[in-house]
């Protein structure tokens, strides 16, 4: 036996070795395949790196969001970095059944922590398991997080999991009973069982007994390796060491998920420059390889654990779009090309191939057939992402803040849109008219300038415009950014009303911008065309530094970040502003509304006392929520509200569900599956609320478009209301006796015909 077990256990040491050597200098080699990130850029601050490597991997952060899976998978992976001591105990007692570690073998805190760790490994993989098997896609179908993700490689991982941590116990025990532990003893405090189970055996069986469970626990530690070793795609396995680099190397050294910003467009690792592009710069990604390297790193991570895909607003209403889908395809791309581009292929901005028939006369077919395959395109052109995969997402942003490893989604989607819409132009069709109306008139609706101040007549008090009835912007505390659907959209405009009516009671000195204003570009650089969003996020750039007194050519006239504050009403406004505009060379103080007038209502100048009657309940913008973690203001306001009862949806903060609207779906036909909004009511009106209420003028029409629809299919009652925040705040405020005029009325808006 002990012959045998030396044999098989260092024939597969070998091997395994050999080819883990092998399996990571070619995943080395795959992740350099990816272009160069800016410099610094995923390198920054290594000890804010490390720190948030370390909080992330302790604390598993994102997977303790889920209880039971994240304190199980916890100990798995504790066990995993932690037993390898026993790996060389299981090769000495191949030689010698009574071997010990040097030195710690007998350290008892070194045993207990063993006997601990091990029958913690054995519990977490058994939780971790049941979990698998009660949702199974079998079972659950689309519901379960674990639909498309490849089965037998789960399970392998886990029964090898299960076979080693048994293995240790049982070791344990047979060391115990070999070395004559007679009464219970701290050092076997797990493992005692089994050592009074081996007691009385003979010490021939017992050394027969530890060279196979020792030759058990190597080879199936072996088996593993030489597994992943082969599959180099197997993100089940990979993330185990894939994991560590990948959160490091995230886009914030602080640890903040890659939500919020998009980041600029690069070609070569370097920026571009819009004004004169390189001839050789290339636009976005149609071809695996274009991603950064950091991409591929993303996508080898993968673990296939369907976080993201369970919390998807597309997935959840029968779209094809899942990111773990979409991750996992691009992984399996990449693999299966690698060869391909390792041999020194690749096609040329023409299309032609740039390798020589000498350079790839040894890479396979199949590496070659997958070269042919368009990165986007439909299941009869063999595309590895179909466009309706592509143009499902809403940019929610619920995968990144999800994942347990730190993957970039949105990115990654906005830069395949970005070559579908800026080479190819293909992109739905419908989305081409907000385009065009971005493009000649500055807003989505193709409305006239002047239309953008026609609200301030609809008000009973004065709205200052800046250039009109303030000289600039510093005369004022904030500038308050209007937006186009607070200026121009009916609905989105009693929003409008309601905030400079509040900020007018509360004394606010404030300004609007008087027409010239732009869209901030949004929808247009979630769409992909990143052009137009520089051409509209510098025009009004310039615009704001100019409203502030500065002047571009005289450095002396800039202003600190902290004297140029806007406040805007939608969150997207406020995310380009905040986020993206500093990219343009705009630094300003953005808040959203909900959080000025939480301070106005903190600072006493607003003072609600009207009682407004009702069940509410609040749906986060993603905007607002994910993109920028604001949650409590605009739940603060209503909390100030006489009257109302909150109570929350299901999906709501972090996992608050989309309406349908970001990612310029707005602008979009949603021709596949359950409409998001429609999916969106239906949750709340599980709850049967009086109000629905929100805070951003997308969410504000996408859930008034469907609770009309569904009034009109008598699925909602009539006297349900869609508002935001300020109209409750505004409508309390006013006491009936104020003889500043009628309350405001927060009945639902009239309908419109859903687009
Ligand atoms: S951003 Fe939202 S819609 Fe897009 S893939 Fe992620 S979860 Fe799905
Ligand atoms: S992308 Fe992240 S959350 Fe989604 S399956 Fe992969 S590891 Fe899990």
């Amino acid at each position: 036996m002990q012959l045998a077990a030396i044999i098989v256990s260092l024939v597969l040491t070998v091997v395994g070795v050999a080819l883990i050597t092998r399996a990571v200098a070619q995943i080395y080699r795959f992740v350099r395949l990816g272009q160069p990130v800016p410099a610094g850029s995923r390198t920054d601050d290594p000890k804010a790196r490390t720190i948030t490597l370390v909080k992330e991997f302790l604390g598993h952060t994102r997977m303790n969001r889920w209880g039971i899976v994240g304190f199980a998978h916890w100990f798995v992976a504790i066990g995993f970095l932690t037993l390898p001591p026993t790996l060389l105990q299981a090769y000495g007692q191949l030689f010698q059944a009574d071997w010990v570690l040097p030195v710690i073998g007998t350290f008892l805190p070194f045993e207990m922590y063993i006997e601990f760790i091990g029958l913690m490994t054995v519990v977490g993989i058994v939780a971790l398991m049941v979990i698998r098997l009660l949702n199974l896609p079998s079972r659950a179908g689309r519901k379960s997080r674990f639909a498309g993700s490849k089965a037998w490689q789960a399970y392998f991982v886990e029964y090898i999991i299960l076979t080693i941590g048994l293995a240790i116990l049982v070791l344990r025990g047979l060391e115990g009973a070999i070395h004559h532990v007679e009464s219970y003893d701290a050092a076997y405090f797990v493992s005692y069982p089994l050592v009074l189970a081996f007691k009385g055996l003979s010490l021939s069986t017992l050394q027969t007994l530890i060279y196979f469970t020792a030759m058990i626990k190597i080879g199936t530690s072996l088996i593993w390796m030489i597994t992943v070793s082969l599959n180099t795609n197997m993100g089940v396995a990979w993330h185990r060491f894939l994991g560590f680099p990948n959160i490091w190397f995230k886009r914030n050294a602080d640890g903040e998920v890659a939500l919020g910003a998009l980041q600029p467009m690069t070609t070569g690792g370097k920026e571009i420059d819009w004004e004169d592009p390189a001839d050789d710069a290339v636009f976005g990604v149609s071809q695996v390889e274009q991603f950064s390297w950091k991409g591929i790193l993303d996508f080898s991570t993968c673990t296939e654990c369907g976080r993201c895909q369970s919390q998807c607003p597309a997935w959840n209403t029968g779209k094809p779009l899942s990111p773990k889908l979409l991750i996992m395809s691009l992984r399996d791309h990449a693999h299966a090309k690698a060869p391909y581009l390792l041999a020194g292929g690749g096609k040329d901005m023409e299309g032609n191939e740039k390798a020589t028939e000498e350079q790839l006369k040894d890479v396979p077919a199949a590496a070659l057939a997958e070269a042919e395959r368009p990165l986007i395109g439909t299941a009869e052109e063999n595309g590895v992402i179909d466009p309706d995969v592509l143009w499902s997402c809403t940019t929610c942003g619920a995968c990144v803040e999800q994942c347990p490893v730190d993957i970039e989604h949105i990115d990654h989607i906005v830069d395949m849109r970005r070559y579908q819409v800026m080479i190819e132009s293909a992109f739905p069709s419908e989305a081409g008219t907000m385009l065009k109306n971005l493009e000649k008139k500055g807003n989505p609706w193709g409305l006239a300038k002047k239309a953008r101040v026609e609200w301030t007549k609809e008000v009973d008090f004065e709205v200052p415009i800046v250039g009109k009835d303030v000289e600039d912007l510093t005369e004022v505390d904030y500038l308050y950014w209007v937006g186009c659907a607070g200026a121009l959209e009916d609905r989105a405009k009693k929003t409008t009303k309601a905030f400079a009516e509040l900020l007018h009671i509360a004394g606010v000195k404030f300004a609007i911008m008087g027409g010239d204003e732009k869209c901030t570009g949004d929808s247009a650089r979630r769409l992909g065309n990143e052009p137009l969003f520089q051409q509209l996020g510098q025009e009004n750039v310039a615009m704001l530094n100019m409203a502030y007194g500065e002047d571009d050519d005289e450095p002396e006239t800039k202003k600190p970040k902290s004297s140029k504050k806007i406040v805007a009403t939608c969150p997207h406004c406020f995310n380009t502003i905040a986020n993206e505009y500093p990219q343009l060379g705009g630094e300003y103080e953005v808040i959203h509304h909900t959080q000025l007038l939480q301070h106005l209502i903190d600072e006493g100048r607003l003072i609600p006392v009207t009682p407004v009657e009702g069940l509410i309940t609040y749906h986060d913008p993603c905007y607002l929520g994910r993109h920028n973690k604001i949650y409590t203001p605009p739940r603060e306001i209503i909390a100030k509200v006489p009257g109302l009862r909150n109570e929350e949806m299901h999906r709501h903060k972090e996992r608050g569900f989309c309406c349908g609207a970001g990612g310029a779906r707005m602008w979009m036909e949603e021709r596949i599956g359950k409409r998001v909004n429609n999916e969106r009511v239906d949750e709340a009106l599980a709850l049967n609320p009086d109000i629905v209420s929100t805070a951003c003028p997308f969410c504000l029409v996408m859930l008034t478009d469907s609770v009309n629809g569904k009034k009109n299919d008598g699925q909602a009652k009539e006297s349900i209301q869609v508002v935001d925040v300020s109209q409750l705040l505004l409508e309390s405020v006013k006491t009936p006796a104020d003889p500043a005029g009628e309350p405001e009325q927060v009945d639902a808006p009239e309908p419109e015909p859903a687009k």
